[in-house]
C-alpha cells in the first residue's frame, strides 16, 4: 500500500499503536500461492502459524484452502479452531510436551514432524496408551547453509533441529519397527528470509542425495516436506508486495527428484503474511540529542521485536507529513537500549502526534508481541477496501 493510500482519517479515533492488516493484499497473496503451487500436482502448502496467529488472519488463510504448520499445542488448537481441518495440520518442534502430543493425537492431525529418537519413543508410547497410531515424518537436519548464506541457520549440523542426516537410516529402521507410529515421510526446514533460490536448489540436491541413499538401502521415503523460509522484500514494500512464489515453487519442481504420486509439502509463514501488516504508531516526542535527533514513538519492541532481536530492517514512513526529509533514530518507549526501530533513517519531518507506519510487520510482529513493562497488547484494524 502506497503511503497516500493508508486510510489515515480512520486512524484518528484509534488508540495507538495498532496493527493494520491489508486484507486485500493478504487475499491477493493467497490467490498467488494457490495459483503457483497449483501448477504442480502433489504440491501442498501449510501456512506456518507462528508467523501470525491472529484468529482473523488464520480464518482467512484456512478459508483459502491452505493447511497449517504448527510448532506448539497452542498453535495446533488455534489452527483447529480457526477452521483448518485436522487432516491439514502438521506439528513440528524439538520439545513437544506429552500434553501437546496427546492433543495432536486426539484431534487426529495429519503429521508429527519428529526431531529426535527420544521424542519418537514418547510418541509411540502415548499413541499406544490412546489406542491409536501416530503418523510421523522424520525431520532431517540436512547440514547445509554453511557455504551458502548466513541467514540459513536452522539446517546446520550443530543446530538443535532435526536428526542428523547420517543417522537417518538407523532412526528410520527404529520407526519401522514401532507399532504405534506410522512412517509417512521426511521433513526439512533450512531457515528463514531466503531470497536466493540457489539456497533452495542446495536443499533440493541434498534431499535427492538422501532419498536415493534410502532407496539403495530398500528403505521407504514417503512424502517430502521442504519447510518454509521464502523471504520478502523489506526495502520496497510498495513495489514488491508479493513474494516470488512462482520462482519458489518452480525451483522445487525443477530440482527435486520425485516419484510418481509423491507429494511435496511446503510451510511458508513470513512470505504469506509479512507484507500485509503495518504497525501504526504516533510520534510522542522529538528529542534533539547531542549528535542526532530521536523520534520517540508510542510503539516499541513489545509490538515489534525483530529490530531489537535480529537488527531486522523495516521501512518506516511518516503518514502525516510531506515535509523535507530529516535523519532520525526511531525508537520506542521501552526501558531497554535495544528498543530501536532504526538509526539514521531519512523520514519526512516528524512532529508530535504524526502517524508513523512501520511496514512489513505481518509476520513475527503481533505473534512475538509481549506485555513487557506492563504495556497493554496492541489492537488491530483489518482493512478491506
Ligand atoms: C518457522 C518455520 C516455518 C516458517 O518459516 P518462514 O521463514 O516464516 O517461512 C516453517 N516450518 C518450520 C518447521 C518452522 O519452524
Amino acid at each position: 500500500m502506497l503511503k497516500g493510500a493508508f486510510p489515515v482519517d480512520s486512524f484518528r479515533g484509534m488508540k495507538t499503536p495498532f496493527y493494520f492488516y491489508d486484507m486485500d493484499l493478504l487475499q491477493r497473496t493467497l490467490e498467488e500461492v494457490r495459483l503457483q503451487a497449483g501448477r504442480f500436482p502433489g504440491f501442498q502448502v501449510h501456512y506456518a502459524v507462528k508467523a501470525n496467529s491472529n484468529p482473523e488472519i488464520l480464518k482467512v488463510i484456512a478459508e483459502s484452502g491452505l493447511g497449517a504448520d504448527c510448532v506448539s499445542g497452542g498453535e495446533v488448537a488455534a489452527a483447529f479452531e480457526a477452521g483448518f481441518p485436522a487432516e491439514s495440520i502438521v506439528f513440528a518442534g524439538v520439545g513437544k510436551s506429552d500434553e501437546e502430543i496427546r492433543l495432536g493425537l486426539r484431534l487426529g492431525i495429519s503429521r508429527f514432524n519428529v526431531e529426535s529418537e527420544a521424542e519418537l519413543e514418547v510418541i509411540d508410547s502415548l499413541a499406544a496408551q490412546a489406542g491409536t497410531v501416530a503418523p510421523v515424518s522424520i525431520r532431517v537436519n540436512p547440514d547445509i547453509g554453511a557455504h551458502t548464506h548466513a541467514n540459513i541457520t536452522t539446517g546446520l549440523a550443530e543446530n538443535k533441529f532435526g536428526i542428523y542426516h547420517e543417522e537417518l537410516e538407523s532412526v528410520l529402521r527404529m520407526v519401522l519397527g514401532m507399532k504405534h507410529v506410522r512412517f509417512c515421510g521426511l521433513h526439512f526446514h533450512i531457515g528463514s528470509q531466503i531470497l536466493d533460490m540457489a539456497d533452495f536448489v542446495a536443499l533440493c540436491n541434498r534431499v535427492n542425495e538422501i532419498t536415493s541413499r534410502l532407496k539403495r538401502s530398500a528403505l521407504p521415503v514417503g512424502d517430502l516436506n521442504v519447510g518454509g523460509g521464502l523471504g520478502i522484500n523489506y526495502q520496497h514494500p510498495n513495489h514488491l508486495s508479493i513474494a516470488d512464489f512462482k520462482g519458489y515453487f518452480e525451483t522445487f519442481a525443477r530440482h527435486l527428484d520425485l516419484d510418481p504420486g509423491q507429494t511435496v509439502h511446503f510451510e511458508p509463514g513470513r512470505s504469506v503474511v509479512a507484507p500485509c501488516g503495518t504497525l501504526i504508531s504516533r510520534v510522542l516526542y522529538i528529542k534533539e540529542g547531542v549528535t542526532r535527533q530521536f523520534a520517540i514513538l508510542d510503539a516499541g519492541m513489545t509490538e515489534l521485536i525483530r529490530p531489537a532481536l535480529y537488527h531486522a530492517y523495516h521501512r518506516i514512513e511518516n503518514l502525516s507529513s510531506d515535509e523535507a526529509e530529516e535523519l532520525y533514530d526511531v525508537v520506542g518507549p521501552i526501558c531497554e537500549s535495544s528498543d530501536v526501530f532504526g538509526k539514521g533513517l531519512s523520514i519526512d519531518k516528524c512532529h508530535r502526534g504524526d502517524f508513523m507506519a512501520i511496514r512489513s510487520v505481518g509476520a513475527y510482529g503481533e505473534s512475538m508481541s509481549s506485555r513487557y513493562n506492563l504495556r497493554p497488547l496492541a489492537g488491530t484494524l483489518f482493512y478491506r477496501k
